[in-house]
Parts: structure tokens; sequence; C-alpha cells
């Protein structure tokens, strides 16, 4: 059957396949197709999530970029991100202490079950530790300091949408150590340039710099995808490449869209982009 995107009302994309699992979540609505062309897709109230054949470039860039520019990340935060993506990139790094909290437990299961091979038995890691809960509690309450956090949630609607609010990065601030730093998903740079435009500009409020990565994912229509860095004192793209040709070696990573010269090369924006965000 035929699978259309319900996130835009006056444009629709679809691709087709076979329903494998069908819920509903005390939170979403959460299906798993399988498709010839992405394999596995994970959408979540009609909108897709991940595909078996794209998701390493959004998962890689919302990690490594982060995870080398900081000298020594040690503990890492992860909100969101139910499907083990971003655990699996950040669980490649030295770290000491992954922390992921998923607001719906339906989907870790349902993504440990049929999409393993995205999180590649990562929840089963030692140094990883899986929250139940809301991202936003999660932040305001916890005694603990982190290095890198990686919010990897669903777009501003639903339970996501306390994650886009000056609120919850003042709060991010506060939990990150003396260079820390975080990324979030700040959706399509055309189709959704509000929402980057919104977001660029409560991070500016909050962090003294803010970094946009320009990203192409297939099943993320829209041409070029935003994911945008609040830091307290590391530009990613102020690192020195040696630093991170370095660290890249020294780690052995093995990744199959980010290298060094993506890391800089993701920051230089278009102008209708750049001017926008100024
Ligand atoms: N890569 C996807 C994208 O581009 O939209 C996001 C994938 S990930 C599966 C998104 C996860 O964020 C979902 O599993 C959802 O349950 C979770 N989420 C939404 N709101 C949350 C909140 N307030 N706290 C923690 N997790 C939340």
């Amino acid at each position: 059957m035929w699978f259309f995107e319900t996130l835009y009302p006056d444009l629709k994309i679809g691709v087709k396949g076979d329903i494998i699992h069908e819920e509903k979540t005390p939170f979403q609505d959460m299906k798993i197709y399988h498709t010839s062309r992405y394999g596995k897709v994970l959408t979540l109230d009609g909108v897709i999530q991940t595909t078996q054949k794209d998701e390493f470039i959004y998962h890689e860039m919302l990690t490594h970029p982060l995870l080398l520019s900081h000298p020594k990340p040690q503990n890492v935060l992860i909100i969101g991100a139910g499907d083990g993506g971003i655990l699996r990139e950040v669980l490649k790094h030295k770290v000491k202490k992954v922390t992921l909290v998923e607001i719906d437990q339906a989907v870790i299961e349902v993504s440990k079950k049929h999409l393993a091979t995205i999180n590649k038995g990562s929840f089963n890691d030692k140094r990883a530790k899986i929250v139940v809960g809301d991202g936003a509690k999660f932040v305001k309450n916890t005694k603990e300091k982190f290095d890198v956090i990686v919010v990897d949630s669903t777009d501003p609607i639903g339970p996501a949408k306390v994650l886009f609010s000056e609120n919850f990065y003042l709060d991010i601030y506060r939990i990150l150590t003396k260079n820390g730093l975080m990324i979030r998903q700040t959706g399509s740079a055309t189709l959704q340039l509000t929402t980057l435009k919104n977001s660029t500009k409560t991070l500016k409020k909050v962090f003294p710099i803010v970094r946009t990565q320009i990203i192409a994912v297939p099943t993320y229509i829209g041409g070029f995808f935003s994911l945008t860095i609040g830091s307290k004192t590391i530009d990613t793209a102020k690192v020195t490449q040696k630093a991170i040709n370095q660290r890249y070696a020294k780690l052995k990573l093995k990744t199959k869209y980010y290298n060094p010269d993506i890391h800089f090369a993701c920051t230089k924006l278009p102008n209708y982009i750049g001017e926008e965000l100024r």
C-alpha cells in the first residue's frame, strides 16, 4: 500500500510498501513499513522518522561533529532517539556513559525488534543507560552534567513541542559542562525555514555560539535538512582540521557520510539560508 507523509498539508510524497507493525502507543500512532526502496521505514503520527536506507546520514551528522570537536567527551545525553541510531554512533567514541531519555517505550521495543540494523545491539552496551520519560522533565531535574547533548526528537508538535522552547534550552545550558555542546534537528532549510529561523533565534538567546549544519537526507524531503548546534565555548567550524583529522584517525571511526572534510563543509551555507539566519 502507499504511505503519504502528512507533515505538510499541501505537499504529498509517497512510498509503496507493506505495513509490518502498527500500534497506537500512549503518545503516538506508530507504524513500520517494509519498502523495496528504503528498506524498513519507521513512521510516527504519519511522519517518516528514519529508514534503513539513509539513517546513517542523519545519525552520523548529529553525533561526530560534536564528539570530535570536544577534546574529551565522557558523559553524553540523548533525548528522544528511541530507534537507537544516535546511541549506536555515540558509542563509537570513548565515552564513559550515555543516557538516552525517550518518552515512548514502545518506540524502543519496536526498534529493537524491527530496526536492529539501526541500533545494532547498542541498547545492551554497558555504557548505555535507558530512561523512559519526558526529556524536558529530565533536564529540569537531573543533577548530572553532560559534555554533549543530542536532541533527536520529532517535529515541534505533540510531545516534542516542549523540546523547542527557550526554557528547555536554558536547562540544557545549565546541565552542560564548561565546554559542553548540544545539537538538534531543525527541519528542512527550504520547506521549514521558519522552524529553522525560530530555533536559531531561540538558541542564540541561550548559547554564545550557534552553528548550522546542512545535510542531504533523501527521506527528509525539501532539499537541505538542517541541524543546529548550541555551544558554550567550542565552535565546531573553527576547531583545527588537524585536530579533527587526528581524533578521527585515532578512533578508527567507520563512517559512511561523515569525514573530516564534511565536518567543515556542512557548516558553509548557501546565501538564501545564511542571509535568513544572520
Ligand atoms: N529522526 C527523527 C526525525 O527526524 O524527526 C526523530 C526520530 S526519534 C524516533 C524521535 C523520538 O522522540 C520519538 O521516538 C518520540 O517518542 C521522542 N520524543 C518526542 N517527544 C519527546 C519528549 N518530550 N521526551 C523524550 N522523547 C520524546
